[in-house]
């Protein structure tokens, strides 16, 4: 029941994901279906004209825009005869590529087993390569219970791993309590990176591409003479990540839970931004998070042809600033309405000026 146009856009996005992960899209394909067909997902007839281009184009991979059960990623890589990857798996792979530190890894990794698990099909062989050795089979098991034994007992590590980085990050912070926190969130490729250097006349990692920001990176920001904040980017949000997997990116997440003051980096040039500014807020409703003070600071004005757009949103929006993070158009005006925030909501109460 989508339009064509919101089927272009989640197209687009797909694309730009499948861009990052290092793929070149050759074409697109749709089907409209009142339901998903629970062996296919899309029609048996719809798969064997895609096997038709595979072997003509030959494409090396297929990816479906909506996750996949194990059945059904099992009977189209048979029919359509290469690999069959859904959303969820293509943006855990980049995911997987962009993390650089420890714990970015070990999240990384605990979220794709957790994706995995229900999805195991006993067509899987090499778990117990990678995981075992002597003993990983237990007697009478057939292989797909060795295979979920063991990505059980790896999801059990990981997680005890990264309790113990969180508990060694909170005595971490305790030590920076008396400064002002102030997380970056967004929808991926909102523009959080650029607006972190703006702000922090740092270097922070920029890329046209989807996710380059896995790992937090904090830096400190000058208000004013008087006045610094720690500035922190985050993850970006994107649509139709399963909910578990948030609970997977809590240690890069903490940072948003933690902090006083949140930005809300919105692309005002997107045409779908309310629907993406709806995304990052029930991602922040799920953190619990979402009645933090926070700023919306749509970015990139300097690509909007009619301004008119500008006015409507100030005026529905009451915390609202519009910028440019990467022509530096406003940064002072954010700087401002931070300051502004910080006595509004925080000095009164605890008085934490410096
Ligand atoms: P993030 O995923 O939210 O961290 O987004 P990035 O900071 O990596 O930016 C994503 C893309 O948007 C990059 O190509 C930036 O150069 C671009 N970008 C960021 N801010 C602006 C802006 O104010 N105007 C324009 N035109 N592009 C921007």
């Amino acid at each position: 029941h989508q339009t064509k146009a919101q089927v272009d856009e989640y197209l687009d996005e797909l694309e730009l994901l499948a861009d990052t992960a290092g793929a070149d899209v050759i074409c697109r394909i749709y089907q409209e279906r009142e339901k998903p067909d629970p062996a296919f997902f899309i029609g048996r007839g719809k798969a064997e004209q895609i096997a038709k281009i595979v072997g003509e184009e030959k494409i090396d991979v297929v990816i479906f825009d909506d996750d996949l059960s194990g059945v059904q990623i099992r009977n189209l890589e048979d029919v359509i005869n290469c690999k069959v990857i859904d959303r969820t798996t293509l943006i855990l792979d980049i995911f997987a590529s962009h993390a650089r530190t420890a714990p970015a890894k070990i999240q990384v990794e605990l979220a794709q087993l957790e994706y995995l698990l229900p999805r195991l099909t006993g067509k899987w062989r090499h778990l117990s390569k990678q995981y075992g050795g002597i003993g990983t089979k237990g007697p009478g098991e057939t292989q797909l219970e060795t295979d979920r034994r063991l990505v059980k007992r790896k999801i059990a590590i990981l997680r005890r791993k990264l309790s113990e980085i969180d508990n060694q990050r909170k005595i971490q912070r305790k030590g920076r309590r008396d400064i002002f926190r102030v997380a970056l969130v967004g929808y991926t490729n909102a523009g959080k990176s650029t607006l972190l250097n703006a702000l922090a006349d740092a270097n922070a990692y920029v890329e046209d591409k989807l996710f380059a920001t896995l790992d937090a990176t904090t830096r400190v920001v000058r208000l004013s003479p008087t006045r610094k904040i720690l500035l922190t980017d985050t993850v970006g949000f994107i649509r139709k990540l399963p909910h578990h997997l948030i609970a997977s990116f809590k240690s890069t997440l903490d940072e948003v839970v933690e902090a006083d003051i949140l930005i809300h980096v919105v692309d005002i040039s997107a045409p779908n931004f309310r629907e993406q500014i709806k995304v990052v807020e029930e991602t922040l409703e799920e953190l619990n998070s979402l009645d933090k003070p926070t700023i919306l600071a749509f970015n990139k004005i300097d690509k909007l042809q009619d301004r008119s757009l500008i006015y409507s949103l100030a005026n529905e929006y009451k915390n609202a600033v519009f910028i440019s993070a990467s022509r530096g158009v406003n940064i002072h005006t954010l700087k401002e309405k931070i300051s502004q925030m910080i006595d509004d909501h925080y000095v009164e109460i605890t008085g934490k000026v410096e």
